[in-house]
């Protein structure tokens, strides 16, 4: 029977992070080498110490190694663990992706994108704007009126502008996130 095969291809599908967004995260967070220390771990599935990273990654500095490991460690999807090796009596430390922490993460990272485009959106429905026609300078009914409605930078006069069409984008892009992580939340707090 290949009933249990079925369900298990199902799940997958529905659990598949996007991982690009995490990396690009990472990468902002914690440079290039975070970038492929996390993708060597993903990749590898399995718990991979210091040693072998500095050495399959050529890092150079073990000291910014060590730095990259526990950002990456700070921000959730990496765990690691202190093995004591007691023929040369010292410890050494072995790391690996924790899958359901990378889906937590990523999670967390929407949850962020999701409270900037609220604000953004809520700083669009109680403003006024001001717009250049000739250089695009956008201001605010304020700094418009500070400048007499001309534009600071050249000179022209300002026009109203009428922002339904960016608050509609954003109304959008707001709901689809807050169903996406509506969904997500389900599945990942299901079990
Ligand atoms: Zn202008």
């Amino acid at each position: 029977m290949s009933v249990g095969n079925k369900k298990k291809s199902k799940r997958r599908q529905t659990r598949k992070p996007r991982v690009k967004d995490l990396l690009d995260f990472i990468e902002a967070y914690s440079g290039k080498l975070g970038r492929e220390v996390f993708q060597f771990l993903l990749k590898r599935g399995e718990e991979v110490s210091d040693e072998e990273l500095k050495e399959k990654l050529g890092v150079e500095r073990e000291d910014e190694l060590r730095r990259v490991l526990y950002e990456l460690h700070s921000l959730g999807p990496v765990v690691y663990r202190r093995v004591h090796v007691l023929e040369q009596n010292r410890y050494i430390f072995m790391w690996k992706v924790d899958v359901n922490l990378v889906n937590q993460a990523l999670l967390q990272r929407k949850r962020e994108v999701l409270e900037r485009l609220r604000m953004r959106l809520n700083y669009e429905e109680n403003t006024t704007f001001y717009v250049c026609p000739r250089c695009g300078n956008r201001l605010s009914f304020e700094e418009a009126m500070e400048h007499d409605f001309t534009c600071p930078r050249c000179g022209e006069m300002l026009v109203y502008e009428d922002n339904s069409d960016v608050k509609e984008v954003l109304r959008r892009l707001v709901n689809e996130l807050e169903k996406e992580i509506e969904v997500e939340e389900r599945a990942l707090y299901a079990n």
